[in-house]
């Protein structure tokens, strides 16, 4: 991947807020076209995004087809399908009070703002960063795109460094389908990045690490520049003795085998009454032999370690940890790792430190059901909270007493197959949302508006100095 030239940076960013300016960007046809034009690209070149995502992450071609390609495709249609009544301007009702001074009562008076036309536009930001990383580099660099675009947005697309076939692809390939004076791709790596991250932009979209998103907000806050952050964090997964052990075993063992584990949603770790610890460890056991009869290294169903840094930092990890491996821990050259469950995982282990972004899945065993929920609670609010239990009544508590951007009973990762469901974290998990109608709001900003016709000047006779006696008897 050649990273772009330092020096087009401003030129690029400065194309594109002229031409936000002249208006290139307003029509809702021409959004619409360039979102079919987008799709176009994915449709097109999907062979080509199956290979650059092979090399870059080993892939498997069905998931890049079905969770790649096919989900933003779906998603592009059903914006441009929507995207005229979300845009369109919404009249509002007024409920205005006033004061009767010679009532000398409030009275609730709507009617008389009606011809004032009070209005709420969906206004674009303006010209706009998607900085995004290389896990699930179609949907997490297209998905911000798609809303950026259909919001009337100017955009910049940074995807990752660590993902470079699929950077190199999207490169070639947004000049022959996208209007180059409305959207670039923007090659860099951290000084491209840096000298991007100088320059104002109306909004910036991150996703990645919360280490990384520091820097981002340090750079957006010398501009005001609002944020998406789309982070990560620890997603546990408490298993409450009531629910089909087994059938979470099988749900939570598919859940960290997907892109190995290397997924803001994946199930970070399991939390579990130590009593019913080693029930879990069994039907883990099964439905790791039904899965990976060859073992999960020689599965052509799972995807490999992104990168030599990321296998190093993994298998420090593995080296660290007190817990009982009872399931795979092997590795092959600098980025095969087995997918690898441990048991008796204690809270300070080098496994519940950080987001893990790897196929390890450590089961932390607690004394009951309370200490479970206290040890979510203790931690940052995590982007998913997924809990797996039958009663009504603690799913309740669960709800009440926890924090997090989405909470799954009973499934992991489903949630992303909802369109109409908002995506983002909390805490330190990130803020803002995204899917579908919220990411064309995350690039709109809601413009009030009044258009006062002059035949409603008596009404404003109130207002105007002097406060004499007159006022009074209105
Ligand atoms: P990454 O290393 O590709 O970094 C993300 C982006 O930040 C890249 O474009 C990269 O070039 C840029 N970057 C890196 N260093 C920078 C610097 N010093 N200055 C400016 N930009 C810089 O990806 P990652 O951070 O390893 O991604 C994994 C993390 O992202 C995990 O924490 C995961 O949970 C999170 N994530 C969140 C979501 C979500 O939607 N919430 C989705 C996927 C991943």
């Amino acid at each position: 991947m050649t990273a772009t030239p330092i020096s087009e940076i401003p030129l690029i960013r400065d194309t594109l807020r002229a031409s936000f300016r002249k208006g290139l960007t307003r029509p809702i046809e021409w959004r619409k076209h360039q979102l079919y034009q987008l799709a176009r690209m994915l449709q097109d070149n999907a062979e080509a995004f199956a290979d650059a995502l092979g090399q870059d992450l080993g892939k498997p071609r069905l998931e890049t087809y079905g969770f790649e390609i096919g989900a933003i495709v779906e998603r592009i249609l059903l914006t441009a399908d929507r995207l005229d009544d979300w845009a369109k301007p919404t009249a509002v009702n007024s409920a205005c009070v006033v004061y009767w001074s010679c009532l000398r009562q409030f009275t609730r008076f709507s009617d008389w703002q009606k011809p004032l036309k009070p209005t709420v536009y969906k206004a674009a930001k303006g010209t706009v960063l998607i900085i995004a990383p290389w896990n699930f580099p179609v949907v997490l660099s297209l998905q911000p795109l798609i809303g950026a675009i259909a919001a009337g947005c100017c955009a910049v697309l940074k995807p990752s460094e660590i993902s470079p076939h699929f950077s190199a692809l999207v490169a070639e390939l947004f000049p022959k389908y996208l209007d180059p004076n409305a959207y670039r791709v923007v090659l860099a790596a951290v000084p491209e990045t840096t000298k991007l991250l100088e320059l104002q932009w109306d909004h910036i979209f991150y996703t990645g690490n919360a280490r990384v998103a520091r820097i981002i907000s340090a750079a957006a806050a010398k501009h005001l520049t609002p944020l998406t952050l789309e982070l990560g964090g620890k997603s546990p997964a408490i298993v409450d003795p009531s629910c089909d052990i087994n059938l979470a075993a099988k749900r939570i063992l598919w859940a960290k085998s997907h892109n190995c584990g290397q997924l803001c949603v994946a199930p970070d770790y399991v939390v579990i009454p130590r009593s019913h610890q080693e029930a879990f460890v069994s039907a883990t056991k099964e439905w790791y032999a039904e899965f990976f009869p060859e073992g999960s290294m020689q599965s052509s169903s799972i995807s490999r370690i992104v990168s030599p840094e990321h296998h190093a930092r993994l298998m420090d990890l593995l080296k660290r940890s007190k817990g009982k491996v009872i399931m795979g821990g092997q590795t092959e050259g600098n980025t095969k790792i087995e997918i690898t469950v441990l048991k008796d995982v204690p809270a300070d282990d080098s496994f519940m430190d950080g987001e893990i972004f790897g196929p390890f899945l450590p089961i932390v065993p607690v004394d009951n059901f309370e200490d479970a929920i206290e040890f979510v609670r203790d931690r940052d609010h995590p982007l998913v909270l997924y809990a797996f239990t039958e009663n009504p009544e603690t799913k309740k508590r669960i709800l009440d007493e926890t924090m997090s951007g989405t909470i799954v009973f009973n499934d992991l990762i489903q949630q992303l197959s909802f369109n109409e469901l908002p995506f983002g974290g909390v805490g330190q998990s990130g803020y803002g949302r995204q899917m579908a109608q919220y990411t064309f709001d995350a690039f709109s900003y809601e413009r009030a508006g009044l258009d006062v016709p002059n035949e409603v000047e008596p009404f404003n006779a109130i207002r105007y100095p002097p406060y004499n006696d007159e006022k009074f008897k209105i």
